[in-house]
């Protein structure tokens, strides 16, 4: 058993638990490869946010299974294998898959990899608990580059009629706030530049007195690094966090605050617990405290009765707010969820209305973008290729620049030069 090949689906949230399964394997002498015909063993770690992913894996699997070597071990986890009529379905589709493993279980991987290769008894495990499934005695095998992925909780309470996560992931379950902060410390002290604190909803982050705002001010640092953090609830954000950002030495400039309507009919439809008034005072809060703050959001299209004047609504918040970034969904039944239940909107429709979001939101990131020009802004290097440095500034921009002696992880000053379409070229100064 030399080498592994992990194969992600879905969140960052699964792509550091890939980081945290490869960990296991590496502490076994094992090399990670990139292409599943050199693999001795092979993890697919799956998503089912979306019913279209799941589809996906199924097919992916089949060529998994042509391509693989004949004694390779096959382990399917996550999301999609934590619910169990999936996963029952999953074991009579596939024979040829050894290891099956739900989210809550993916810290046995290793015990069940052992017990297969000596005994060759196949395992499925979605049983669940409320532990957190943490892949907790082995450091993650770090894929990220300057960034490192840091987990504050698991599971999410808030029920959204359209999500599975809260099914396949459980409740909110938070870390112990000083596990996470040694974690964060551990990390700067090793060079990453940039963390990022994962979680389903971090602004419910709860540990004895401690909320999150507390969590943020105990990870100030003078050391200079960057702090990011993902997924923010708008009815959990507080005020007192758009404060912080402004004195921070460390937060970026950027909050992703994902609205998903504009309707406030289809948000309490969604069960999202806030209205539009609501969302324009947090935003404007955050804006009145850091004027140059970078703002991105995540909206559905589509929802069940969404109608042509609900999503005008959507387009007028998208035209008021005015987005650096916009991720935008068109709505996805997920049998099982109160959704799925409703009455649904036409293909034809959803898709009609989905383009005319993206023209609109193409036009106001272009502009944003134009309106960067001549200005100087802090880049964080993450690539490098011959003199040509990428990097994200405060606000989350991409950003390209020419320099011979940056390097990766440096924090350099940069002029924007021009803009071509969202993408912002510029100079070291
Ligand atoms: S907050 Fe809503 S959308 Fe986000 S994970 Fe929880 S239920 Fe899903």
């Amino acid at each position: 058993m030399d080498k592994y090949c992990i194969q992600t689906y879905g969140c960052q949230m699964n792509v550091h638990e890939s980081e945290k399964i490869a960990g296991v394997l590496q502490a076994r002498g094992m090399t990670a490869c990139a292409d599943v015909a050199d693999a001795d063993v092979i993890v697919l770690n799956t998503c089912c946010v979306r019913e279209t992913a799941e589809t996906k894996i199924y097919g992916h699997l089949g060529r998994i299974k042509s391509a693989k070597k004949r004694d390779a071990v096959l382990i399917v986890c996550g999301c999609m294998t934590q619910r169990s009529e999936v996963a029952q379905s999953l074991v009579k589709r596939c024979p040829f898959v050894d290891i099956v493993l739900g989210t809550f279980n993916q810290s046995l991987i290793g015990d069940y990899l052992d017990r297969f290769i000596h005994t060759g008894v196949k395992t499925v495990d979605i049983w669940r608990s409320e532990k957190d499934g943490e892949l907790r005695d082995t450091p993650p095998a770090r894929t990220s580059g300057i960034n490192a992925w840091v987990n504050i909780m698991y599971g999410c309470n808030n029920f959204c009629t359209y999500c599975i996560v809260p099914y396949v992931r459980g409740r909110e379950r938070c870390r112990p706030i000083d596990d996470i902060i040694s974690d964060v410390d551990g990390l700067i002290s090793s060079g990453y530049k940039q963390i990022t604190l994962l979680g389903q909803n971090v602004n419910s982050y709860k540990w004895q007195d401690k909320k999150f705002v507390d969590l943020l001010k105990m990870l100030e640092s003078d050391k200079k690094y960057r702090l990011k953090f993902m997924t923010s609830h708008p009815k959990d954000i507080s005020i007192e966090l758009a404060d912080l950002f402004a004195r921070s030495n460390n937060l970026a400039h950027s909050l992703h605050l994902p609205v998903q309507s504009g309707s406030d009919r289809i948000l309490r439809e969604m069960n999202r617990h806030y209205t539009r008034d609501e969302y324009f005072r947090k935003i404007d809060a955050f804006r009145a405290a850091v004027p140059d703050i970078g703002l991105s959001s995540d909206i559905m299209v589509g929802f069940p009765t969404e109608t042509e004047d609900d999503f005008m609504q959507t387009l007028d918040l998208v035209d008021r707010v005015k987005y650096n970034n916009l991720f935008m969904f068109i709505y996805s039944r997920r049998s099982g969820t109160p959704a799925d239940k409703m009455p649904q909107l036409d293909y034809k429709t959803k898709q009609e209305r989905i383009d005319r979001l993206i023209k609109r939101q193409f036009e106001i990131s272009k502009a944003i973008a134009g309106d960067s020009v001549g200005k100087t802004c802090e880049v964080l290097v993450a690539e490098k290729t011959g003199s040509k440095c990428y990097g994200k500034a405060q606000n989350d921009a991409a950003v390209t620049f020419d320099n011979e002696t940056a390097t990766v992880g440096d924090f350099v000053q940069v002029k924007i030069t021009s803009a071509v379409n969202a993408n912002l070229k510029g100079e070291a100064i």
